[in-house]
């Protein structure tokens, strides 16, 4: 039932997966891991097949973020090929460099080795069929990036800012990554972060802590599409730090706001 938003012909690896979706910021701690996280949970509760690759080699975040940091994923063969089978939580496969290196150790990589590691992760994953598959990038727009991006068939990219000016430049910089630089990749959408918070005891009041709407702003100059905006909660965060992303409880407020994300992709 999902289609494919964007094809490539004759694509090689992942071949059996129809959405292949970079994530990614531009700028570092805007929230491109969480919503990652969450979009991916959220797209599993809505009845796609969803696989997530951590490539934040420098700094993933995905074991801790599914309370997965003793996973071990195992290795199968294949047609006598030695496959690496992807951990599975809360509906989602994934696979993270935090599976295989300590953490302190992939910080001072460097990109060769990075899209190495990426590289095998997305090529002898047994990720099977599957309707998406979110690839959390690393923060930034170098030649690693750049890499990175060339180095998968990425079908689409989803930029995540705050609406804060310095973020939204570096969003900026994203977007003309994958458009530009021979890389061409729609961007299907941006997701503005933080967009505003919420105190419990005023309900109604709304404080734009990161400015108002630059994200939502930024997305009609630039012709793309507005996926959602995401307030600062409590609960995403402690989502993030207790292993259980937000999106799990469907039925809460922040639940029901990245229900709603992974409906703009379905
Ligand atoms: P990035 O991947 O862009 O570096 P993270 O996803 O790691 O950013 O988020 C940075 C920090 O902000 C984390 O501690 C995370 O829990 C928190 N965070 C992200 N989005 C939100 C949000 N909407 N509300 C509350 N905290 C958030």
């Amino acid at each position: 039932k999902v289609k494919a938003v964007h094809v490539v012909e004759d694509r090689k690896v992942l071949s059996k997966v129809k959405n292949i979706i970079a994530v990614a910021s531009g700028k570092g701690g805007v929230g491109k891991s969480t919503i990652a996280t969450n979009l991916a949970v959220a797209l599993a509760k809505a009845g796609a097949k969803v696989g997530l690759i951590d490539a934040d080699i420098f700094g993933p975040s995905v074991p801790k973020m599914f309370g997965s940091e003793s996973a071990r994923p195992n290795l199968i063969k294949l047609d006598d090929k030695d496959m690496i089978e992807p951990h599975e939580k809360f509906g989602v496969k994934m696979l993270s460099i935090g599976f295989f290196v300590d953490p302190a150790q992939a910080t001072v990589w460097r990109g060769p080795m990075a899209s190495n590691a990426l590289k095998q992760m997305i090529e002898e994953g047994n990720w099977g069929e599957l309707d998406f598959v979110l690839i959390d990038l690393p923060p930034g727009t170098s030649d690693i990036h750049l890499t990175l991006v060339q180095t998968v068939p990425v079908t689409g990219a989803i930029v995540v800012s705050t609406p804060q000016e310095v973020a939204l430049a570096d969003a900026i910089k994203a977007i003309s990554m994958f458009e530009g630089s021979g890389v061409n990749v729609p961007v299907l959408g941006m997701v503005e972060n933080m967009a505003w918070f919420t105190p419990a005891e005023l309900p109604e009041n709304k404080y734009y802590l990161f400015g108002k709407d630059g994200c939502k702003k930024l997305a009609e100059e630039k012709n793309i599409e507005l996926l959602g905006q995401i307030p600062i909660v409590q609960s995403i965060r402690e989502g993030g730090d207790n292993g259980i992303p937000a999106a799990v409880d469907q039925d809460s407020v922040t639940g029901m706001a990245f229900a709603d994300l992974a409906s703009k992709l379905i």
